[in-house]
Parts: structure tokens; sequence; C-alpha cells
């Protein structure tokens, strides 16, 4: 699986949405953030979790997979491409397909847009800009090794279940250490305060 890539600590994450941020100011989307942090837990705990695409790899990613006008491409290395605007139609086939809350349709510009990865900067060998800015760890770009080096003993989750179907994904998710097999689909990944999330 993982070359570079980036992983995702729910269990870091403060919540301050500096990656918000840092993705409104990229180029290829300027003003509008692929990044978006929920607040699981609101008005209970300081819980917090940002989502980027995953980059699902299984058997194809679920929104190229239903595109009609086959405006998803996706890169040898598996990243999975914001549509393309001269073949987008905005039908929104890919909202609805995508398991993990991820695309948004433009009404005006009848365009799909979403995370590609920061891939004129992750092809290039830079960190997206979401993993630059986040002073916590949250998003953490580079390889497994990498990782683990920094955070001994953690366990990492590329498996994501959706009842009986399972997806793939080149993003991955921290886990507990303890946590075993796929993580069910949908928001909560990880304990929040001690709590079974
Ligand atoms: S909105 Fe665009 S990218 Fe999404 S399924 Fe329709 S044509 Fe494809
Ligand atoms: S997370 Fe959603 S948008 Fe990203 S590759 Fe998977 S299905 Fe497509």
């Amino acid at each position: 699986m993982l070359g570079r890539t980036l992983f995702i600590d729910p269990g870091r994450c403060i919540g301050c949405q500096a990656c918000v941020s840092a993705c409104r100011e990229c180029d290829s989307h300027r003003g509008t953030s692929m990044i978006h942090v929920d607040y699981p837990d609101a008005g209970h705990s300081t819980a917090a979790l940002p989502t980027v695409c995953m980059h699902c790899e299984d058997p194809v990613a679920p929104c190229a997979e239903v595109c009609p006008a086959e405006a998803i491409l996706v890169t040898a290395d598996g990243v999975v491409q914001t549509a393309d605007p001269t073949r987008c139609i905005g039908c929104g086939n890919c909202v609805g397909a995508c398991p993990f809350g991820v695309p948004q349709v433009d009404p005006a510009q009848k365009l799909q847009l979403k995370c590609n990865l920061c891939y004129d900067r992750t092809s290039a060998g830079l960190a997206p800009m979401c993993a630059t800015v986040c002073p916590s760890g949250a998003l953490f770009y580079g390889t497994l090794e990498q990782l683990t080096t920094e955070r001994p003993g953690v366990s990492v989750v590329t498996e994501f279940a959706f009842g009986e179907v399972v997806v793939s994904t080149g993003v991955a998710m921290v886990a507990p250490a303890s946590h075993r097999g796929p993580v069910p689909g949908g928001l909560p990944l990880v304990e929040v305060n001690g709590r079974p999330a």
C-alpha cells in the first residue's frame, strides 16, 4: 500500500481550522476549501475531525465509477483528481456516491470540486497545504515508516466498512494501537475523551 501519503489522526485534531484556511489559499481552487472540520461531540467535548478526500482505490474510487462524463481521473500513483472542468456536467452523481461526504458541486459553474491531495505540490515532492500548517500533527504527510518513527505503536487504517462494502483508501487514518480490521464508515473513528465514539 502506502508510499508518501496523508495520515489523518483525529485524536490530535484541535479543531483550529488552520487546514481549512490553508486549503482556501490553494491556487487551483482559491477562496474555497476542499477540507472541512467536523465537531462530532459539539457542546460536550473538544473532539474534532478533519475530512479530506480519502483517494479511494478499491476497485476504483466510487466517485469516478459513477461519473457519466468520465470527468474524474485517477493518476497512476492513485490520486483521485478533481473533476476535469472541460468534462464535468455538474450532475452530482459523485456527491451521492462518495461514502465520505467529500465532493461538492458548484451549481453556478456546473462543476464538481474536491481535494486532489494538492497534486501540484505532492507530485513535486511537497506536502499538501493542510499538512504544512496543521499545528498538532493531526494531518501528517509522509511514509508509514516516518509516521511510526515519530509515533511508535500507532495503528493505521486504510479500510472502511460501509455495511457489507469495504472501501480501501490511499489516504490513511491513524487509529488506537489496539485497533484491528476495517473502521466502520462514517464519522466516528476513535474514542472521544475515553469513550467509544
Ligand atoms: S458532477 Fe461532474 S464529476 Fe460529478 S459525476 Fe457529474 S459529471 Fe462527473
Ligand atoms: S473519498 Fe469520495 S471523493 Fe474521494 S476518492 Fe473516495 S469517493 Fe471519491
